[in-house]
């Protein structure tokens, strides 16, 4: 055992394959074996590796600049020009751009400009945020406490309260709607208790509301039909401000650039990271509404400046990686051939439905899953996830990387991936699933 702490892994249980190179959409490990990389690396690979492109733009700023930072009244070109061409593109209105270097810190991020936002104008008395079940935000302090998944939460003693989190129900059509519950009743429900929790705590107490479009990490759930018009009804009758985290659903995953284009959402600030690089460098943008960003300038003379920034905040390395990447899917039209893409995808996967592991097969352009179920007729769910988890490590002996989410297999191929790749795909999901449901019958042992 080597002496790396790893991220999200059971301590007992570290060091089970070790990923050597990439190519395209595939991965090779230290044997030589080559896998189809079905969740993009962690939903971030966009391009597929070995992009020669994202490599040189690295290298060159590597040579002209590596290293500058925005503190204090210094910029550099390639922070600038992001930080307009995300304006450009992004679903928020006269966009502003705080740069970080990850998912977490720039959710974290957004929960400061929040407190400074709402300080700055003089009403500091909206401290509250509102978070879903479900949820997956990230792992820093104020990120895990939005998170609604409690493996990030355990023995880690969060300061929910200290911190204003309030939680809503998610949106799991599949799992939480009432026996014959259509989604649009169920869409209906949520919104009547998100705003029964707003009346209980007080609207003029909450700041934001912080979603996924469609949640990722929690997995995959899309929203029932209605939902997204419903809940925004009800945000925007109550003057609370919509942080759509975009960290997965960002940059063409969903079938259009944003989530929030799929499903007519107005955010007001949202996160991005990911797919900003592709996943080569680590960068990620809180971005907020230009007007909101304005108003906190004048007061700042009185509450004092921006206390917040990282060491690589706006890292112009990451920075010119994310310029060649917006290059690379606006001139290769990326976003519509994963549109295009997708929708073969959800066919392809769509007949899975009928398996007698699969309980719910659900999906938006390039982001899919299955829901495994004991008895899927009686939507009668396995006890544990050791089902689920086994069908990751076959996929695997199929030459598939997937991610086991409880009980839920998770999709998310790169945006290049081809129709061709996609079938090589779903093949091997279907031996995996044959697999997983051989070792159910024998007591999953
Ligand atoms: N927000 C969402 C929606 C995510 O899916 C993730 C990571 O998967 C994060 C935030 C956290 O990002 P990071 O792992 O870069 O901190």
């Amino acid at each position: 055992m080597s002496s790396v702490i790893y991220p999200s892994t059971n301590p007992a249980a570290t060091e089970q394959w070790l990923s050597q190179r990439g190519e395209g959409v595939y991965v090779f490990d230290d044997k030589g074996k080559r896998y189809l990389e079905a969740l993009s690396g962690l939903w971030c690979n966009a391009l597929g590796y070995g992009n020669q492109e994202l490599i040189e733009a690295a290298r060159e700023q590597m040579q002209t600049l590596a290293y500058s930072h925005l503190f204090g009244g210094r910029s550099h070109a390639p922070a600038m020009r992001l930080a307009e061409e995300l304006a450009a593109v992004v679903p928020v209105r006269s966009a502003k751009s705080f740069f970080g270097t990850s998912g977490s810190d720039a959710n974290d991020t957004h929960w400061k400009l929040l407190r400074y936002y709402f300080n700055a104008i003089g009403q500091p008395q909206r401290r509250k945020l509102i978070a879903r079940e479900g949820a997956y935000h990230g792992v820093t302090v104020a990120a895990a406490a939005m998170t609604g998944l409690p493996i990030n939460h355990q023995h880690f003693d969060l300061p929910m309260e200290a911190l204003g989190i309030v939680r809503a129900p998610g949106m799991h059509y599949y799992r939480e709607a009432m026996p014959g519950e259509s989604e649009l009743d169920f869409s209906s429900r949520r919104a009547s208790e998100l705003e029964t929790l707003i009346d209980r705590e007080g609207a003029e107490t909450i700041a934001a509301f912080i979603a996924e479009p469609v949640n990722g990490a929690g997995g995959v759930i899309v929203p029932p039909r209605g939902y997204w018009e419903k809940i925004q009804a009800v945000l925007r009758r109550h003057g609370i401000l919509f942080i759509a985290d975009e960290v997965i659903t960002g940059f063409g995953r969903t079938g259009t650039a944003f989530g929030c284009a799929t499903y007519d959402i107005e955010p007001d600030m949202m996160t991005a990271a990911k797919a900003l690089t592709s996943g080569y460098l680590p960068l990620s943008a809180s971005i907020v509404r230009g007007d909101l960003y304005e108003a906190m300038v004048e007061p700042a003379a009185n509450v004092g400046a921006f206390g917040h920034g990282y060491t690589y905040s706006g890292h112009p390395v990451s920075c010119a990686v994310a310029l060649a990447t917006l290059r690379i899917y606006r001139r290769d039209r990326v976003f519509e051939h994963a549109a295009k893409v997708g929708r073969y995808f959800q066919r392809r996967l769509g007949r899975l439905s009928d398996h007698p592991l699969v309980g719910d097969v659900r999906g938006v352009g390039l982001l899919g899953a299955l829901e495994l179920m004991e008895d899927p007729a009686r939507k009668k769910p396995f006890a544990d996830n050791t089902v689920s988890q086994f069908m990751q490590q076959s996929a695997m002996r199929h030459g598939v990387i997937v991610r086991s989410l409880g009980p839920t297999i998770a999709l998310c191929p790169p945006l290049i991936i081809t129709e061709a790749q996609v079938d090589e795909l779903v093949v091997a999901l279907e031996a995996a699933l044959d697999d997983s449901l051989e070792f159910a019958r024998r007591g999953a042992r």
